[in-house]
């Protein structure tokens, strides 16, 4: 039904002449070979395997609208689609950055700015407007989606665990894992030993209905089946829950784990992440309006120093505070 009822939604909200309407009876017809928009071009290639080091994220002159009718994202209609974007936003405008190999670049700036739509063109989610998305010099429009899956990691900010064990949540990142496999990677995110005291282990149910874990908790075990799957590019949204403080300790110490040797984008809400950056992009209603490292940008005194403020500078131990930034 949500197949039929997508492409009419699709029809109905385009401003089209009712006769317009009548002869594309074929496009009916056409819809009903539903293909994705988002799917393999004809000459789709794999992206190059894990070896060497990690490759670049590269934004080039990238301008995005979405679809407006997100539902309705179809091969068939491309044309629909093509005429409704005209009338939706463009959210974002002329981006252009290079994440090199192996960077960490933190994204910050006020809600509703772009930060989670450039992530998601990172894995394509989406296709851009205008410009182009590469990974390793290859456009992302180039390379099949399962290889661009398989590299990019991503972790988003409420990190989802299936009602199942602990097993299960993890083997699904990388099918066949072993047991050791997986103990390592619990390690590494710094839960190993919660899970070793869970009665069952990895046998342990989690989930909305099962074994209750902290927030804190629960993005470790993201961390953890990001590691089993070992991508070498990293899309992250850190999490804005408040953590005690032992709790932000280990996630910080699994983040460290989970990024290192991989390029990563992360929409920062950590003042450690945006003080480890290599770049920090400030995004600001779909543009990027300043950029470079922490300091240079809190000395700079514009949109960057005012988050820092408002956002990061209460997470600053007083022991510890910026040099030379703003003394308010
Ligand atoms: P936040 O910090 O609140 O998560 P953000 O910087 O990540 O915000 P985005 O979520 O990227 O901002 O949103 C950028 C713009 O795109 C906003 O105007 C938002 O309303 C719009 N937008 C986001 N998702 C969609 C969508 N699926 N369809 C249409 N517009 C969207």
């Amino acid at each position: 039904l949500t197949r039929m009822y997508g492409p009419l939604t699709a029809l109905s909200n385009v401003h089209v002449d009712v006769m317009t309407a009548l002869v594309s009876f074929d496009r009916v017809f056409e819809v009903l070979d539903l293909k994705p928009l988002i799917d393999d071009g004809p000459d789709a290639r794999p992206l190059d395997g894990a070896a060497g080091a990690a490759p670049a994220v590269e934004f080039d002159h990238v301008s995005f609208r979405y679809p407006a009718a997100e539902e309705v994202s179809l091969a068939s209609l491309e044309s629909i689609a093509r005429a409704e974007a005209a009338t939706s936003r463009e959210v974002l405008h002329d981006v252009t950055f290079t994440a090199g190999s192996g960077q960490l670049v933190a994204l910050v700036g006020p809600s509703g700015a772009g930060k989670s739509t450039i992530t998601h063109l990172v894995s394509r989610l989406y296709d851009v407007t205008g410009g182009a998305v590469r990974i390793g010099g290859r456009d992302v429009r180039e390379v099949t989606l399962e290889s661009l899956r398989d590299r990019v990691g991503v972790v988003s900010q409420d990190a989802h665990l299936y009602h199942d064990t602990i097993r299960a949540n993890l083997a699904y990142a990388r099918p066949g894992a072993t047991d050791e496999e997986i103990w390592e990677a619990l390690e590494a995110a710094q839960i190993g030993d919660l899970v070793a005291a869970m009665p069952d282990g990895l046998d342990t149910v989690v989930g909305d209905r099962g074994y209750r874990l902290s927030g804190g908790e629960k993005q470790r075990l993201a961390l953890a089946r990001l590691l089993l799957k070992a991508p070498s590019v990293v899309v992250l949204d850190e999490a804005t829950a408040h953590l005690d403080s032992e709790s932000e300790a280990a996630v910080q110490r699994a983040l460290a784990t989970a990024l290192a040797g991989r390029t990563s984008l992360v929409i920062a809400h950590r003042l450690s992440t945006v003080r480890e950056a290599d770049q920090i992009l400030v995004v600001d209603d779909g543009r990027i309006v300043e950029r470079g490292r922490h300091e240079e940008l809190l000395l700079r005194g514009g949109l960057y120093a005012e988050l820092y403020r408002t956002q990061f500078a209460r997470q600053d131990g007083s022991s510890d505070g910026p040099t030379g930034g703003p003394t308010d």
